[in-house]
């Protein structure tokens, strides 16, 4: 049996179950030796140089997964909300804990989708991409104008992790690096840069409903089906990560500079994957996320989740499986690509811990 994240013994069952960001930050993690091999370190309180540059979510609390206590075994493939863990957490610094970095990383990638980034004030136009969430984790064009601000913050923490280590806190450093790195992943997602196919869009322009549902609609489900294919164990996903985050060793430039190339050949893959949902599931699927009230009470990245089970049921369907290797061949490349990024990420800091 392959080692993967579900069934890594050095890792506890209180983490379970696991999410798609924890997969892709793990493949290429494991890929890249130099970081594999670094020393724990001790853990400790979050230094205070952010609080004022980037306001977080009313409701975050930075949970500390060192420190747990396993309570339950939830069932790993249809489990959604990644709030609810095997393990409850401790919600301070614990003493005395260390842990090595190449876990920081991992544990902590889905933390930008937790509360983060909800319920804040960050743009008067932050409806159209569901919330200050969406806003901070996408970054599209549609007609003339910009929505999103991703790229920004991923920079943001990239600086951040820089200056925590900067500042002897490395614990906070692998910490911010392991958030920068969830929204490195998100750029390189066909539907975080991009929301809809220009034809679509014109077809439908009238129709603000139409155009919001079908794009989240489709988005969620591509996340469905990602995720689902990781925890199955799907080995061409876990492969391509390792290949591109290898090859992060023999990479010209940097991360920064090859982010608008990274993002540009996350969006010319958006048509075929937009219009592959559309043409299989389609009236199926936007039924299942009929339910989503962009005006509702809550945002609506918490309220599509909800729809994600009947989702899942829709995409794996009988009968739909030889439909699917078209998008297993296009969801390898893009994680090929993502792979190359977070190891080119990840390993600029290594290097610099390891000299
Ligand atoms: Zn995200």
């Amino acid at each position: 049996m392959n080692v993967d994240l579900h069934n890594d013994p050095d890792l506890p069952q209180a983490w379970a179950p696991w999410f798609s960001h924890e997969y892709i930050t793990y493949h290429a993690v494991r890929a890249l030796d130099g970081l594999t091999f670094l020393p724990p370190v001790a853990v400790k309180p979050r230094p205070p140089f952010a609080d004022k540059v980037w306001p977080v979510g009313p409701k975050h609390i930075d949970i500390y997964k060192e420190s747990y206590q396993e309570r339950r075994r939830l069932d790993p493939v249809w489990s959604f909300d990644y709030k609810k863990r095997n393990g409850d957490f401790a919600l301070a610094p614990p003493s005395g804990k260390t842990i090595e970095p190449w876990k920081v990383l991992v544990i902590y990638s889905t933390e930008p989708d937790l509360y983060l980034d909800h319920d804040l004030a960050v743009h008067k136009n932050q409806k159209i991409t569901g919330g200050s969430h969406g806003w901070r984790h996408m970054e599209f064009k549609v007609l003339t104008s910009t929505f999103g601000a991703a790229p920004k913050s991923f920079l943001v923490h990239q600086d951040f992790s820089g200056l925590a280590f900067e500042n002897g806190n490395d614990y906070w450093g692998w910490r911010y690096l392991s958030r920068c790195g969830h929204y490195l992943a998100d750029l390189g997602s066909p539907f975080h840069v991009k929301a809809l196919p220009s034809c679509f869009l014109m077809k439908n322009i009238f129709s603000g409903q139409t155009l919001f549902r079908t794009a989240s609609a489709v988005h969620q489900g591509y996340e469905v089906y990602v995720e689902r294919r990781f925890r199955e164990g799907f080995e061409p996903f876990g492969q391509a990560l390792a290949r591109g985050a290898s090859e992060a060793k023999n990479a010209a430039g940097n991360v920064r500079h090859r982010l608008p190339a990274y993002m540009e050949k996350a969006r010319k893959k958006h048509n075929e994957v937009f219009y592959f949902f559309l043409d299989q599931y389609g009236r199926d699927l936007l039924e299942v996320f009929s339910r989503v009230d962009p005006g509702g009470p809550t945002e609506t990245a918490s309220q599509t989740n909800q729809c994600s089970a009947d989702a899942a049921r829709v995409i794996f369907r009988d009968g739909a499986l030889p439909a699917l290797s078209f998008l297993d061949g296009i969801t390898a490349g893009i994680l090929e690509d993502v792979g190359l990024m977070l190891g080119m990420l990840f390993q600029s800091f290594a290097a610099a811990k390891a000299r």
